[in-house]
């Protein structure tokens, strides 16, 4: 029987040690503030924004929310953008995604300034991810690596396979787990024998949205599983990428869907609030 990862509560005492540091903030004069624009009306990232907002509350940032019409034009997100990097009182910008397709989100991305890039996902924070430098790092991977570390998981020399390539996801997690001195294997939709890679790793991070995909004659015993899927099953109900029931008899370590990935994905974005806002009044808290 597998140890189950409990991002729940991992995430629960890692927003009560935020609030700590939001209080010490607050006694200099100094209020931690998310903006986040959401473009259109898309249910699920209405669910999510909620959730954040609910974490800024508990962790004691404020929280603005910017929600723009579904047809606005790419000048007029670009313009707001630009507003929200002037606006000294505010001190991480979250664009929420899908945005809709007329509009190009990796140039919005781009128009975010780098020390307001909660979600790491501008060109800056990513370039300096992959030389190895301080940066923000964004909020899923994180929150995996996070894990590892208070499970005192060692990446170090072992075959970590990631399944899935996104942006968001599956190629920050490689410099995540190379910083860690693990040998990377990422799979992706065009990869030939997948299971060939899942059989041999030490260590499966599952990110590409199928649900139960990875089955348990997939992997070898005692193999440490992330689910970071997020799925819906045939019944409706919540799954991961990965066959739980199945899995964990074989697994050491694994995360459960819902309760695992997803609670630590928020915290890591207070985590990343609080982090830009020492940042950005890094003088002023040396005095
Ligand atoms: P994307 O759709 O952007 O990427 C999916 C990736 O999976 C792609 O690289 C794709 O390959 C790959 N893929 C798809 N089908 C297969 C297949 N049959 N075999 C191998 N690889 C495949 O998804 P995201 O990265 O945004 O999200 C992935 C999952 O994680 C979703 O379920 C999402 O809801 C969840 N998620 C959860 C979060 C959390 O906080 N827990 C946060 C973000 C996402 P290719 O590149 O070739 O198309």
């Amino acid at each position: 029987m597998a140890v189950i990862i409990d991002g729940k509560n991992l995430a629960k005492k890692i927003r009560s040690n935020l609030k700590v540091e939001c209080d010490k903030l607050k006694e200099k004069g100094i209020i931690p503030k998310l903006a986040v624009i959401m473009v259109g009306d898309n249910p699920a990232s209405k669910v999510y924004v909620k959730n954040k907002s609910i974490a800024c509350n508990e962790v004691g940032i404020e929280y603005k929310e910017y929600l723009l019409d579904a047809n606005i034009k790419q000048e007029n997100l670009l313009d707001l953008i630009k507003k929200l990097n002037n606006d000294e009182t505010v001190n991480g910008i979250l664009l929420q995604s899908p945005i809709p397709e007329h509009l190009n989100i990796n140039e919005a991305f781009k128009a975010i300034t780098y020390l307001k890039d909660v979600d790491g996902f501008t060109p800056s924070s990513v370039g300096k991810l992959c030389i190895g430098e301080d940066t923000f790092v964004s909020c899923t991977p994180l929150g995996v690596i996070k894990m590892f570390e208070e499970y005192n998981i060692d990446l170090n020399g072992k075959d970590v396979v990631i399944l899935g390539r996104s942006n968001i996801v599956g190629r920050p997690l490689i410099q995540c787990c190379l910083q860690k001195n693990a040998t990377v294997t990422v799979c992706h939709s065009k990869t030939k024998s997948l299971e060939e890679h899942t059989k041999r790793a030490d260590v499966i991070i599952s990110a590409i949205g199928k649900p139960k995909f990875v089955t348990a004659d997939m992997v070898k015993n005692n193999v440490v599983i992330i689910d970071v899927g997020i799925n819906r099953d045939e019944n409706g109900k919540l799954v991961g990428d990965v066959d739980f029931e199945n899995v964990e008899k074989k697994a050491s370590y694994i995360t459960p869907v819902p309760g695992g990935v997803g609670p630590m994905t928020i915290a890591m974005l207070m985590n990343n609030v609080i982090k830009a806002t020492k940042e950005q009044y890094k003088e002023k808290l040396m005095l």
